[in-house]
């Protein structure tokens, strides 16, 4: 039960009008933890709410202690701008009975609102690390928090994010509590918790094995084959919001370029689109105006729609715990959800390995009446691709590489596979 957390009156009505009925596991251990002053270690699997873990009682902190003129007084640092974006708005619902003022600091928008925002003074800052580095000389003042929070410190630092970390955590002042939430903890985080925080209360939930909720198939499947399978798979209407992953962004343009050509409505979210077109792919995914997001693994991380009924990974992870992350987007809060791996010949290993962590062997589907033989019509051209069957012509459809194009980054034919490389480079 939420009441007995220590929790306010006025923030346990906030609790209420966000739909939570009791917490989870992690809110239930970490927000007494965090009430008491302690700094704490938070480790649970994504989808497990440790969003609200740590902003209800930092608002409970941060109303009951005076403001200091306008100086923020909590920080949280996030690995993606749509990760910050969510953290804010969890503070717009859990904070609405609460006069705290925000202010979520990313790149790939303009700063001057942001720096206005900070010249009027916010109580809790949310950011990513590289812009908050930019603001940091001159606009963020952070002598004067109190609270500081890594959340997804895993990501952040498979990210690279250690050296911003390290240069924001040392401009804040000794006096401090300080949160770190991960997935997974591993050596690293294990590292910096000893560098960053003091004495901390480690609260570790289950185990950083995928969902139970969720039904898990492997699709083997030729390279060459995916995208195929995928438009097949997709024929099923039981796919209604399907979440899918590509190893690349160039990869993930393509396969929504595919998609869009069958007429499947499909956005895509990765690092070289604008800040703008994010948005608009997240919220397009959200409100069911679009049936595909495709998606990279860092753009997606901790990313939270509701009813995403299945998650296609095009690519197979290589790492367990980057399935386990992407799986965490279905079956949250005990929908069913299916997760569908397409594994070709090279990702065997990847699929032990997962195997292992989940301690079993995950079912292998084949899809019926689908042609799984490798089409023969190829010509050989070395650094050109045969001509685009015409479902595929689209008006980024291209056989040769663009004059200009350096050749660095022209995707170069492996040696030992060159036949089908040269088939898909584009
Ligand atoms: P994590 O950071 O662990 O990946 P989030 O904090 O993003 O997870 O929470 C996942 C989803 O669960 C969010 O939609 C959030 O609103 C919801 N949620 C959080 N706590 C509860 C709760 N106690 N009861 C019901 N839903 C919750
Ligand atoms: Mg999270």
């Amino acid at each position: 039960m939420f009441s007995t957390l220590g929790l306010s009156p006025e923030t346990l009505h906030s609790v209420h009008r966000a739909g939570y009925q009791k917490p989870t596991p992690i809110q239930s251990a970490a927000i007494p933890t965090i009430l008491d002053g302690h700094d704490l270690i938070g480790i649970a699997q994504t989808g497990t709410g440790k969003t609200a873990a740590f902003v209800l009682p930092l608002i409970e902190r941060l109303t009951k202690m005076p403001r200091n003129g306008k100086a923020p007084r909590a920080l949280i640092l996030a690995p993606t701008r749509e990760l910050a974006a969510q953290i804010d708005e969890a503070f717009i619902t859990l904070a609405r009975q609460h006069h705290l003022t925000r202010i979520a600091i990313f790149g790939g928008v303009s700063e001057q609102p942001q720096i206005a925002a900070l010249r009027r003074g916010v109580d809790v800052i949310i950011a990513t690390p590289g812009r908050l580095i930019d603001l940091m000389a001159r606009h963020a003042d952070l002598r004067s928090i109190k609270y500081a929070v890594l959340d997804e410190a895993d990501r952040m630092l498979d990210m690279g994010f250690l050296p911003q970390i390290r240069r924001i955590v040392d401009a804040l002042p000794k006096d401090r509590q300080t949160l770190l939430f991960s997935a997974t903890l591993s050596k690293e985080i294990e590292s910096i918790t000893k560098q960053f925080l003091r004495s901390p209360k480690l609260v570790e939930i289950g185990h950083r094995t995928p969902t139970s909720t969720v039904e898990h198939a492997l699709y083997p499947v030729a390279k060459a084959k995916k995208l195929d399978l995928l438009l097949q798979l997709l024929r099923d209407s039981k796919l209604e919001s399907v979440l899918v992953f590509s190893r690349t962004k160039h990869g993930a343009d393509k396969i929504a370029r595919k998609l869009m050509s069958a007429g499947i409505t499909t956005a895509t979210l990765h690092s070289n689109r604008s800040q703008n077109q994010r948005t608009a792919a997240l919220a397009a995914f959200k409100q069911s105006r679009v049936r595909v997001l495709v998606a990279t693994d860092i753009a997606a991380r901790g990313i939270d729609v509701a009813d995403i009924s299945h998650v296609i990974n095009f690519d197979f992870p290589p790492q367990p715990d980057d399935y386990v992350h992407r799986i965490g987007r279905t079956g949250r809060a005990s929908a069913t959800g299916d997760a569908i791996s397409f594994v070709t010949p090279d990702d065997e290993d990847s699929v032990r390995a997962l195997e292992r962590l989940m301690k079993r062997k995950i079912e292998r589907r084949t899809v019926p009446g689908f042609d799984y033989r490798e089409s023969t019509i190829v010509s050989v051209r070395t650094g050109f691709s045969r001509s685009p069957r015409p479902s595929e012509a689209g008006p980024h459809t291209r056989t040769m590489p663009r004059p200009g194009t350096p050749a660095s980054r022209r995707p170069s034919p492996k040696p030992t596979d060159s036949r089908k490389s040269a088939r898909w480079s584009r």
